[in-house]
């Protein structure tokens, strides 16, 4: 299959070649069609099999089109560590350059300041670590009311690092009318019954 098979917009196609990708991964094949849909997604992958692309190009082309209200934001990805959300933000940056949609990187060790800023002004993407967005959300920085898009990325570590009380308290403020995207490595008892409180009827996608 090629990419403009999977149902991306030509802004969307014209970055990813850019890129260099000529062929969608096994993932990205199975995943973009069903997030462009509209459903939930319950992705067993590791790092490498090109997942960050395989939510990242749906999301854009869902969210392309309209606009962030100021301290709004429309999509949530919640990522373990700081590494992987600033990896996600870069995927994020070059997908979308054809594109006029904001993110804000949420992540311990960057100003507070300069994140209060940019959200104040909306953003469309937000892409952070749990402590920072509650420490944020705390302050009253973010509404989630608009927030109608989630991924949870590497559910597995989330849980290794303590951090699933955080992400159950985070889902629980968000519109229970939503697309939620859940990535693990693995499928331990407890990340399927974590998936199971977050998804409703997700198509599953192991590779
Ligand atoms: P990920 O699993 O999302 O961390 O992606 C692993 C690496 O594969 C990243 O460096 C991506 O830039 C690259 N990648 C993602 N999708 C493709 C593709 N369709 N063709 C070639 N490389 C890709």
């Amino acid at each position: 299959a090629t990419f403009s098979d999977l149902g991306l917009s030509d802004p969307i196609l014209r970055a990813v070649a850019e890129s260099g990708y000529v062929h969608p991964t096994p993932i990205q094949e199975a995943a973009i069609p069903v997030v462009l849909m509209g459903r939930d997604v319950l992705g067993c992958a590791q790092t490498g099999t090109g997942k960050t692309a395989g939510f990242t190009l749906p999301m854009l082309d869902i969210l392309a089109g309209s606009r962030a209200k100021a301290r709004m934001p429309r999509s949530l990805i919640l990522e373990p560590t700081r590494e992987l959300a600033l990896q996600v933000a870069e995927n994020f940056v070059k997908y979308g350059k054809y594109l006029n949609l904001t993110h804000a990187l949420l992540i311990g060790g960057e100003s507070m300041d300069e994140q209060k800023q940019v959200l104040e002004k909306g953003v469309d993407v937000l892409i952070a670590t749990p402590g920072r967005l509650l420490d944020l959300f705390d302050r009253g920085r973010i509404l989630l009311a608009d927030c109608k898009v989630l991924v949870i990325d590497e559910a597995d570590r989330m849980l290794d690092m303590g951090f699933i009380p955080d992400v159950e308290r985070i889902v629980s403020m968000l519109p229970k009318l939503r697309q939620t995207l859940f990535f693990s490595a693995t499928m331990a008892p407890e990340i399927k019954r974590l998936a199971d409180a977050f998804l409703q009827n997700p198509r599953e996608i192991s590779v």
